[in-house]
Protein backbone atom coordinates (compact mmCIF):
# COMPACT_ATOMS: atom_id res chain seq x y z
CA UNK A 1 0.00 0.00 0.00
CA UNK A 2 1.22 3.39 -0.90
CA UNK A 3 0.25 6.31 1.87
CA UNK A 4 1.13 10.10 0.52
CA UNK A 5 1.51 12.72 4.15
CA UNK A 6 0.95 15.89 2.95
CA UNK A 7 2.01 18.71 5.50
CA UNK A 8 4.46 21.83 5.53
CA UNK A 9 5.45 20.98 8.89
CA UNK A 10 7.92 18.35 9.02
CA UNK A 11 7.07 17.75 12.81
CA UNK A 12 3.27 17.00 11.97
CA UNK A 13 4.27 14.54 8.82
CA UNK A 14 5.92 12.43 11.35
CA UNK A 15 3.32 12.24 13.78
CA UNK A 16 1.39 11.24 10.94
CA UNK A 17 4.10 8.67 10.33
CA UNK A 18 4.06 7.45 13.55
CA UNK A 19 0.94 6.42 13.93
CA UNK A 20 0.49 5.00 10.64
CA UNK A 21 3.62 2.94 11.06
CA UNK A 22 1.77 1.24 14.03
CA UNK A 23 -1.41 0.25 11.70
CA UNK A 24 0.10 -0.06 8.68
CA UNK A 25 4.00 -1.33 9.39
CA UNK A 26 4.40 -2.53 5.70
CA UNK A 27 2.96 1.02 4.08
CA UNK A 28 5.38 2.50 1.37
CA UNK A 29 5.27 5.84 2.29
CA UNK A 30 5.64 9.47 0.32
CA UNK A 31 5.68 12.95 1.77
CA UNK A 32 5.11 16.13 0.09
CA UNK A 33 5.64 20.19 2.00
CA UNK A 34 2.88 21.83 -0.34
CA UNK A 35 -0.19 20.78 -2.44
CA UNK A 36 1.59 21.62 -5.74
CA UNK A 37 3.73 18.54 -5.07
CA UNK A 38 1.18 16.71 -3.25
CA UNK A 39 -0.80 16.72 -6.56
CA UNK A 40 2.11 15.71 -8.59
CA UNK A 41 3.57 13.02 -6.59
CA UNK A 42 -0.39 11.91 -6.51
CA UNK A 43 -0.08 11.79 -10.55
CA UNK A 44 3.24 9.77 -10.27
CA UNK A 45 2.63 7.22 -7.22
CA UNK A 46 -0.42 6.73 -7.46
CA UNK A 47 -1.33 6.24 -3.72
CA UNK A 48 -3.87 4.42 -1.98
CA UNK A 49 -4.28 7.22 0.47
CA UNK A 50 -3.64 10.54 0.95
CA UNK A 51 -3.19 12.17 4.61
CA UNK A 52 -3.38 16.26 3.55
CA UNK A 53 -2.75 19.24 5.36
CA UNK A 54 -5.24 22.54 4.50
CA UNK A 55 -2.80 25.09 5.21
CA UNK A 56 0.52 25.12 2.79
CA UNK A 57 2.38 27.53 0.60
CA UNK A 58 2.79 27.49 -2.80
CA UNK A 59 -0.61 25.27 -2.96
CA UNK A 60 -3.33 25.03 0.07
CA UNK A 61 -4.65 21.67 0.72
CA UNK A 62 -8.14 22.87 -0.06
CA UNK A 63 -6.78 23.63 -3.83
CA UNK A 64 -4.72 20.10 -3.89
CA UNK A 65 -7.76 18.31 -2.86
CA UNK A 66 -9.77 19.52 -5.82
CA UNK A 67 -6.79 18.99 -8.44
CA UNK A 68 -6.53 15.58 -6.65
CA UNK A 69 -10.01 14.33 -6.84
CA UNK A 70 -10.40 15.73 -10.63
CA UNK A 71 -7.57 12.95 -11.45
CA UNK A 72 -9.06 10.24 -9.40
CA UNK A 73 -12.59 10.66 -8.28
CA UNK A 74 -11.88 7.46 -6.33
CA UNK A 75 -9.28 9.07 -4.66
CA UNK A 76 -8.99 8.36 -0.88
CA UNK A 77 -8.10 11.45 0.92
CA UNK A 78 -8.10 11.83 4.58
CA UNK A 79 -7.80 15.87 5.73
CA UNK A 80 -5.56 16.49 8.91
CA UNK A 81 -5.77 20.17 10.13
CA UNK A 82 -5.43 22.24 12.93
CA UNK A 83 -8.67 24.07 11.47
CA UNK A 84 -11.37 22.32 13.06
CA UNK A 85 -14.40 24.38 11.87
CA UNK A 86 -17.16 22.64 10.98
CA UNK A 87 -17.13 25.10 7.69
CA UNK A 88 -14.08 23.52 6.77
CA UNK A 89 -14.96 20.16 7.21
CA UNK A 90 -17.97 20.51 5.32
CA UNK A 91 -16.30 21.80 2.70
CA UNK A 92 -13.49 19.75 1.77
CA UNK A 93 -16.21 16.28 2.45
CA UNK A 94 -18.19 18.01 -0.60
CA UNK A 95 -14.88 18.65 -2.06
CA UNK A 96 -14.77 14.57 -2.14
CA UNK A 97 -12.64 14.04 1.04
CA UNK A 98 -13.47 10.61 2.80
CA UNK A 99 -12.94 12.80 6.32
CA UNK A 100 -11.19 15.10 8.45
CA UNK A 101 -9.49 14.72 11.59
CA UNK A 102 -7.77 17.33 13.72
CA UNK A 103 -4.03 17.34 14.42
CA UNK A 104 -2.42 15.17 15.76
CA UNK A 105 -3.35 11.76 14.85
CA UNK A 106 -2.64 9.18 17.06
CA UNK A 107 -2.74 5.25 17.28
CA UNK A 108 -6.69 5.05 18.14
CA UNK A 109 -7.60 7.77 15.47
CA UNK A 110 -5.29 6.11 12.93
CA UNK A 111 -7.30 2.86 13.69
CA UNK A 112 -10.62 4.15 13.00
CA UNK A 113 -9.58 6.05 9.78
CA UNK A 114 -8.49 2.28 8.59
CA UNK A 115 -11.79 0.47 9.71
CA UNK A 116 -14.25 2.54 9.29
CA UNK A 117 -12.68 5.60 6.08
CA UNK A 118 -11.08 4.00 4.37
CA UNK A 119 -11.74 1.21 1.23
CA UNK A 120 -8.64 -0.71 1.07
MG1 LIG B 1 0.21 23.56 7.45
Amino acid sequence: MKVLIVDDSKIARMGVIKSLKEIQPEAELFQATNGLEAVELFKKEKPDVVFLDLTMPVMDGYEALKKIIEIDKEAQVIVVSADIQSEAKHRVLVAGAKNMYPKPINKEIMTHIFEQDLLL
